[in-house]
């Protein structure tokens, strides 16, 4: 007999708000592929109707209208009411994406209860030139103004934190929102929602609508209701938009997909490297758009830095996701193992690239994870530029390692991606980690790390893996007008510019 399961709705207007077709997808738990909820499959009426309450809230709500002090108090109080519920909230990701506890409640959500009160804060100082006399005859002023709706649509990887880097900054700036998480993983995007109708925000400041991004994600990329698409997702899918987004000239801030280089030069501390990257490539089980997936080393140190490696992502724990010991979790749906075995076949069949670990699923996991989409942590040794698994994403636990003799064809490599979200450079050399770092085309450079992101400070692509910024007060250029308010000082019928138009010099 089949389990009763939780039937979730849409959220709309401040209120829970059944689809307009009785459509349901089931969402399933990875790591044993069990049905734990049955979520709406929306459609283009739903995605307007949350449109039409979104649009509403901002045009007559007292949201847009508001002081940046007065939304602050409110978006705090988000944070404290997150942080309230942590517990339920991080397991409740961590039954839906298959990620460990210990990843969920102590990076995403500490990381993301910082980044709500970082927006929360930094809203009521945003930047733009001081005012000025700059033409001796008028006063210039700057406003910063919401621009209206914003469509934000996120991924699977990382489905609370990427809610928080869109939505939040985009209400703290004063507009409205209709979120579209992923349709594998929309629990707790549909929790938080419930959750900040507690804080005091107005109804019809944040909508939630789930289902299909061909369907209902694409509706509100069209809407001429929606003023922005925030989209954190694939390169593929950021195309699309940015195509659809054309019709109706909307803004996009797209954050895409990435292949970061991981370059350890023959003076790096190798212990730290080698650590640096089992961290940096597993991480999420290496769904993660930053990950350190093409490892560049330098000759002399390849053997050495293999070996180190090796032994560490021996001792890396794959299992149960609530288990505290465990490291990696689960993939986070089939179709996502299928891409993932697919890319290790194509890495050894018709790359020809060294399998030197892993490259198959766990054999010994028992029931009820013996269902789970689980893969072992991978590594290719010996890889080549042009090889697909060293050019394209894979998003799962595959590193690919190559080795390189001088810093000028390190970055040469490490540039030939159409990708340029994220990059780590490992030398105790400071001079070259400063031109190495000037020289790489990623929006992100770490120098004897990677990974660590701070609330302060911008988090974007170059290239294909997109432009905006999620992150720090740069994020909020993506969700506000900037407008140019001018007084006339001299009270002059006739200025003394006027004649270059109309009339003589006088
Ligand atoms: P995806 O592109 O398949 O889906 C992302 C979102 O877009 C989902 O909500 C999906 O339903 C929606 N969508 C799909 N097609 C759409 C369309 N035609 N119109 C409107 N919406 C549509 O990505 P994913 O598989 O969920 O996530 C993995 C990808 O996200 C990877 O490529 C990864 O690198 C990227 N990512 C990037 C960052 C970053 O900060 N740059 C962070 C996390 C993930």
């Amino acid at each position: 007999m089949q389990k009763e399961v939780a039937v979730q709705e849409l959220y709309i207007g401040g209120e829970l708000s059944r689809p307009v077709r009785a459509e349901y997808n089931d969402v399933l738990n990875p790591s044993n592929a069990e049905v734990i909820a049955r979520v709406p499959r929306a459609s283009t009426e739903d995605a307007k109707k949350a449109i039409d309450a979104a649009r509403e809230a901002f045009d007559k709500g007292p949201w847009s209208k508001m002081s940046p002090a007065d939304r602050s108090k409110i978006i705090w109080k988000i944070a404290d009411l997150v942080e309230q519920d942590v517990d339920r909230l991080a397991m409740l990701e961590t039954e839906n994406q298959g990620k460990p506890f210990k990843l969920s409640k102590d990076s995403d959500f500490a990381f993301g209860i910082d980044n709500i009160r970082f927006f929360a804060s930094a809203v009521r100082n945003l930047e733009g030139k001081a005012a000025g006399e700059y033409n001796g005859i008028g006063t210039s002023i700057i406003r910063r103004e919401p621009i209206g709706v914003v469509a934000c649509i996120t991924p699977w990887n990382y489905p609370w934190m990427m809610v928080v880097w869109k939505a939040i900054p985009a209400i703290a700036a004063g507009n409205t929102v209709v979120i579209k998480p992923a349709s594998v993983t929309p629990l707790t995007t549909l929790e938080f929602a419930k959750l900040m109708e507690r804080s005091g925000l107005p109804k019809g400041v944040v909508n939630v609508v789930t289902g299909d991004g061909s369907v209902v994600g694409e509706a509100l990329v069209r809407s001429s209701g929606v003023d922005v698409v925030g989209l954190t997702g694939d390169t593929a899918t950021g195309k699309k938009i940015m195509e659809a987004a054309s019709g109706t000239v909307k803004r996009v801030q797209l954050e895409l997909g990435g292949k970061a280089p991981f370059i350890v030069f023959d003076d790096a501390d190798l212990d730290a490297a080698s650590e640096g990257a089992v961290v940096g490539g597993f991480v999420n089980s290496g769904q993660d758009c930053t990950a350190a997936t093409r490892l560049y080393v330098h000759e002399s140190v390849y053997d050495s830095f293999i070996q180190k490696l090796v032994q560490k992502v021996r001792r890396i724990i794959v299992g149960d996701p609530k288990s505290k010991e465990t490291d990696n979790g689960p993939l986070v749906s089939s179709a996502q193992l299928n891409k993932v075995e697919n890319m290790v076949r194509i890495g050894k069949e018709e790359d020809g690239a060294k399998l030197l670990l892993g490259g198959r699923k766990p054999p010994n996991l028992e029931a009820p994870f013996s269902r789970g989409y689980f893969y072992e942590p991978t590594l290719f040794a010996d890889c080549t530029q042009d090889m697909r698994i060293v050019q394209q994403e894979i998003f799962g636990p595959v590193l690919a390692i190559l080795p390189f003799s001088t810093p000028e064809e390190a970055i040469e490599k490490a540039n030939d991606v159409v990708y340029g979200l994220a990059s780590s450079v490992w030398t105790k050399d400071v001079y070259k980690a400063m031109k190495v770092s000037a020289a790489l085309r990623f929006g992100e450079v770490w120098v004897n790390d990677h990974l660590p992101l701070v609330s302060e400070m911008p988090h974007g692509g170059y290239k294909q893996s997109g432009f905006g910024k999620d992150l720090s007060g740069y994020t909020f250029d993506d969700y506000t007008d900037v407008k140019h308010v001018y007084f006339d000082l001299t009270g002059a019928v006739r200025k003394g510019w006027h004649y270059t138009i109309y009339g003589q010099q006088p």
